[in-house]
């Protein structure tokens, strides 16, 4: 397809950075590979709203890929990592910061007896798998697909987010050895759970999941699922690890967990509990973390873990996320989900919204989509087009048919207003769009 509109600043500094930087940009997921065209470069984030390098605002419903739960720039966010800022930038000592941050996701999701902080939702689930395998002396790892974890070298088989969008099978790079321990099966299907325990009596150390995907778009768990991988992990001897990087403190503010009960040994943190700053967190079990280093064998640590600007801005964005906010996130949420349906629909456009609490996907299809393989069989040429619809409207989507779209406290009526005036001409570009 064309793309009729320019975006020269954005243009040239794209020209710039695929000189130095691999395909121009520091994650995939934020190239314009599946979709086409030239990244936007963001010089500036409001509320709801982003400014791009050529001037041009858009309404974000990506939100940094969800950190941005109280939409950019919130002033009691920017104060506190002012004021923490001016108090210097790291110790490579234990601070106030870490204990506050840690008290907070204490206090707020239950399974967490104690937790260790990280930079990184990648970081969070490495540390936790080598954990799990730690505690329970075993090597095997089941993870499934579509599920992505971050690019953990035994978790990168069949993932999601940019290993999806980018169409990849597997990752060079990562070897057989890596690999090797980790078994990977269809989402939601419990019955190949159960056979892969009964075929490795006693090997496996863990199960993990996305706690509701949002990494092959948002494909939630079928009633009974996380509570049947508990279960069988249970009778095993096996770890139930819970990967919440996308949906904790996002979908409540006891995250998945606070929605589903579902009660696992292990949990990994990321996104929304950093407050725009790389802070991420791996907890649960007080007798599992015990066998982490210093208390324990199992060896983790981090130059920059519990960095003293990502807690202050991390407390001060949890401390602000009270009942009213999350039941205004919920709100937006269905209130777009409610748009983009009723303009696709006008326009015969099959298509399926998949929602886990305030995260959702628009697939283009009329299937329920239950794993990867029915991500897959969507209709994605339709959301290359609705994308640049959208985009050239001024309302920036995630450049993917497989990722979760993201909302925020900030996104008000006029934000809102300006998603509902693009989406008939992206419905229309949509239903026209050719494979
Ligand atoms: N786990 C999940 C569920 C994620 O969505 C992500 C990132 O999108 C990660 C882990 C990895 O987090 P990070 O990108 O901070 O390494």
């Amino acid at each position: 397809m064309s793309f009729p509109y320019e975006a020269p600043v954005s243009q040239s500094l794209f020209d710039r950075a695929s000189a130095v930087t691999p395909g121009g940009v520091n994650s995939p997921v934020r190239a314009f590979r599946a979709v086409g065209g030239t990244p936007r470069f963001m010089v500036s984030g409001t509320g709801p709203y982003l400014t791009d390098a050529d001037g041009r605002e858009y309404v974000d419903l990506v939100c940094s890929w969800g950190p941005m739960i109280l939409g950019h720039a919130h002033p009691e966010v920017i104060a506190a990592v002012q004021e923490a800022v001016a108090r210097g930038t790291s110790f490579g000592t234990p601070g106030a910061g870490e204990v506050e941050l840690a008290e907070e996701i204490v206090a707020r999701i239950e399974p967490v007896e104690q937790v260790r902080l990280v930079s990184s939702g990648t970081e969070a689930t490495m540390s936790a798998i080598r954990l799990a395998r730690g505690f329970t002396g075993r090597p095997k790892v089941i993870k499934f697909a579509g599920c992505y974890h971050g690019h953990v070298d035994a978790l990168l088989a069949a993932a999601g987010s940019g290993v999806a969008t980018l169409g990849l099978p597997d990752t060079p790079g990562v070897t057989g050895a890596q690999a090797g321990d980790t078994i990977v099966l269809p989402y939601n299907d419990i019955e190949a759970v159960r056979a892969a325990f009964a075929a490795h009596p006693g090997e496996i150390a863990c199960v993990i999941t996305e706690a509701a995907p949002g990494n092959m778009g948002v494909v939630p768990p079928l009633p009974g699922f996380n509570q049947g991988l508990k279960d069988l992990c249970a009778a095993d001897g096996a770890l139930y690890i819970s990967d919440e990087v996308m949906t904790g403190f996002r979908v409540s503010k006891a995250g998945w967990y606070g929605i589903d009960g579902v009660r696992p040994d292990l949990m990994t943190f990321g996104k929304v509990m950093g407050g725009g700053f790389p802070a991420a967190a791996f907890g649960g079990r007080a007798d599992v973390m015990a066998h982490l280093a210093p208390a324990g064998p199992v060896y983790q640590a981090g130059t920059l873990s519990g960095n003293p600007i990502a807690t202050a801005a991390g407390v001060a964005q949890l401390r602000l996320l009270d009942d009213a906010a999350y039941e205004k996130v919920d709100a937006v949420s269905a209130e777009v989900r409610g748009l983009v349906t009723a303009a696709l629909a006008k326009e015969g456009v099959a298509h399926r919204v998949q929602a886990a609490g305030n995260m959702f996907t628009v697939f283009f299809t009329d299937a329920e989509v239950t794993d990867y393989e029915a991500a897959k069989a969507q209709e994605s040429f339709r959301f290359t087009a609705f994308f640049h619809s959208m985009l050239e409207q001024g309302v920036y989507l995630p450049p993917s048919a497989f990722e979760s779209w993201f909302v925020s406290t900030a996104h008000d009526t006029a934000a809102v207003e300006r998603i509902a005036a693009a989406l008939p001409a992206a419905a229309r570009a949509a239903a026209g769009a050719t494979a």
